[in-house]
Parts: C-alpha cells; sequence; structure tokens
C-alpha cells in the first residue's frame, strides 16, 4: 500500500445498516415500507407533500434513536491521522459519520438534518418536524421548507469538488453501497481513469463489484477497522 496519499471514500446505507438504520432496497425493495419513487422524487413532494414530509420526519426523529458503529468511528479515526489528502463521500443522509467524529466529510446527497427552502433555496440546519409550519429563517416564508434531501432526477451537491478528489485520488473505497445509484455508482471507474487503486468493501458483490481491482465481503463494522488497521500500519 506504499505510494498512498490522497484517498476518497464513498459509503452508502450499508455502513450504517449495524446502526439500526433501514438500508434504501431493504426486504422487499422498499425503504421503510415505502416504493422510492414514492417518497425520493420531486413528484412525489408534489403530490403527496405531507406524506414525504412525514416520511422524512420519521427519518430524522430516528437519528435520536441510534449511533456511530464501529465503522464510522474506524473511518473517523482515519480522517484524524491520515496525513494526505482524505475525502468521506457518503450518500447517506444520516448524521453517524460527523457524530463519529469524521470532518473531511461531504453528503452528496442531503442531510436529514437540514432543510431547504423551496422560496430562497436557503439550507439550514433543522432538527424538528416539517409538517409544523415553520416559516424560513432566511426569507420567512411559510410551508416552503422540504427535506434537504437530494431526490432522483436532482443534481447531487459539490459534483465539482468529489471529480477533483477523485482525479487525484491514488485509492478508491467504496463502502457499503450498492452501486445502483448513479452518479456515485460511476465513481470507480472515473477513480481507475485517473489511475487510482479501488477496494470495495459490501456485505455482497454490489452491482459494479467487476469494476473495482479488489472486493471484500462482509460486515462494514468488521471489515472497515481492519482495514483501517491495515492501511495506517504500512503508512509511507
Ligand atoms: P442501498 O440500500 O442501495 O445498498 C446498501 C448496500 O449495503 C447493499 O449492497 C448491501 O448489501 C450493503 N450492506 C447492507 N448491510 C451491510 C453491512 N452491515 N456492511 C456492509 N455492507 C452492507 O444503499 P445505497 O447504495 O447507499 O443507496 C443509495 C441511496 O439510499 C442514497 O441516495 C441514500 O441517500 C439513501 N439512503 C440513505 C440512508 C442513510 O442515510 N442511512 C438509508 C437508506 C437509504
Ligand atoms: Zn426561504
Amino acid at each position: 500500500m506504499s505510494g498512498i496519499h490522497n484517498i476518497v471514500i464513498l459509503t452508502g446505507a450499508g455502513v450504517s445498516a449495524e446502526s439500526g438504520l433501514g438500508t434504501f432496497r431493504g426486504p422487499g425493495g422498499l425503504w421503510e415500507g415505502h416504493r422510492v419513487e414514492d417518497i425520493c422524487t420531486p413528484e412525489a413532494l408534489a403530490r403527496n407533500r405531507d406524506l414525504v414530509l412525514d416520511f422524512y420526519d420519521q427519518r430524522r426523529a430516528a437519528l435520536a434513536t441510534v449511533k456511530p458503529n464501529a465503522a464510522h468511528e474506524a473511518l473517523a479515526r482515519l480522517d484524524c491521522e491520515w496525513p494526505g489528502e482524505l475525502l468521506i463521500v457518503t450518500q447517506n443522509v444520516d448524521d453517524l459519520h460527523e457524530r463519529a467524529g469524521a470532518t473531511r466529510l461531504l453528503h452528496m446527497h442531503g442531510e436529514l438534518m437540514s432543510s431547504l427552502c423551496e422560496a430562497c433555496g436557503a439550507r439550514a440546519g433543522y432538527g424538528g418536524s416539517m409538517l409544523d409550519g415553520t416559516l424560513c429563517g432566511s426569507c420567512g416564508a411559510a410551508d416552503t421548507l422540504r427535506p434537504d434531501i437530494v431526490f432522483f432526477g436532482e443534481m447531487p451537491y459539490e459534483m465539482d469538488r468529489i471529480d477533483r478528489a477523485l482525479s487525484r485520488a491514488d485509492l478508491f473505497l467504496s463502502i457499503g453501497t450498492s452501486g445502483a445509484v448513479y452518479p456515485a455508482a460511476g465513481f470507480v471507474r472515473s477513480a481507475r481513469h485517473f489511475g487510482a487503486q479501488t477496494l470495495e468493501l459490501n456485505l455482497d458483490p454490489s452491482e459494479g463489484s467487476f469494476f473495482f481491482h479488489e472486493s471484500r465481503m462482509g460486515a462494514a463494522s468488521e471489515l472497515v477497522p481492519e482495514w483501517v488497521g491495515e492501511l495506517l500500519a504500512a503508512r509511507d
């Protein structure tokens, strides 16, 4: 593992599964009992606003009942100790990476603990229910706050920064993601194109396993601490 300085780590719902948060395509292909097209699209929000707001209210409330697991903690340790460039790009909308202590982190699909105002575009930290008519703190409009979540068909956050990091990466790691949601599913090919080594850690082979130099199968809470230990031990 010599010659590795710049690392990009992509995480998905699998990294939070052992903390008790359901994955996207859990049993029956549903996310917490709902079809994703009924919840995670701008059309669903327009058609059935209260259902969508209530769904995300429940996901936000559930965060108070869970805590980071050994995988989040190992990545936070790596973030703290790694002397080179490092960026954790999470598809997760939970806050478990930051609660474990990670700081070099971006949420490409938004965050449960944030609101987005449809009137003025302001994003702001948000902890309560969105069904209670809270006014936007920036423009004062009523009933314009929605979850700050990137729905299908919307542009993920910070793609420029992600592309820059991928183009500089010596190592790209993907953890707990099904490789089904683009553009994240394409990051492994970008990273390889720019010469990075690529490694996948997942419970079972993802749709994109084929694109990785190496795949290790198992639970994130075991594989991630093991891998972080190896990497830090072999540091240049
Ligand atoms: P996904 O549900 O499509 O895939 C999860 C992957 O994790 C699967 O391949 C599964 O085999 C693997 N996995 C499950 N348990 C694991 C474990 N203990 N250890 C290692 N791997 C495990 O999730 P995704 O690819 O992240 O889907 C993307 C969308 O789901 C994102 O846009 C995200 O916003 C949304 N989502 C987020 C959360 C969250 O924030 N915790 C939860 C559900 C869905
Ligand atoms: Zn506003």
